[in-house]
């Protein structure tokens, strides 16, 4: 695949519209957010899931409502405290564990655009 498919989020002009169905994360990750303690900062939907290092995974949003961390202005609140808080699927979209992740084509600009311009395939990297 070639480098140049690679999807780069700095280019992106809508970066938070993959924010609008908020995140997994894991339990362990969404407790040092908790600690931020970021207004209406909350998690939803504990659910077990051997795929998550802890056992349990969380949600940062309810229903169909956007993330509970995403600002006004788009931006992410627990990018601009502490990087390294922000969740490792937030970090990694719209890849996930090296691959495009399945519902990239949903909610990523980049990917959808890509797959209307007849370039379906985008960098697995
Ligand atoms: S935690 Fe931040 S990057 Fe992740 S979905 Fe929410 S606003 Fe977006
Ligand atoms: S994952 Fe897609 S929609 Fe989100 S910032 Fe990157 S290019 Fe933009």
């Amino acid at each position: 695949m070639k480098k140049e498919n690679k999807i780069n989020c700095d280019e992106c002009k809508k970066q938070h519209a993959c924010c609008l169905t908020g995140a997994w994360l894991d339990l362990e990750e969404a407790k040092k957010i908790l600690e931020l303690g970021i207004p209406k900062g909350d998690f939803f939907h504990l659910v077990k899931d051997d795929s998550y290092p802890s056992g349990y995974r969380t949600s940062t949003s309810v229903g169909n409502n956007p993330c509970v961390f995403l600002t006004r202005t788009g931006l992410c609140s627990v990018h601009k405290i502490n990087y390294d808080l922000k969740p490792v699927h937030c970090k990694e979209f719209p890849y996930e564990n090296g691959k495009l992740s399945p519902v990239a084509k949903y909610l990523c600009l980049a990917v959808k655009a890509k797959r209307k311009s007849g370039r379906k395939s985008v960098s697995p990297v």
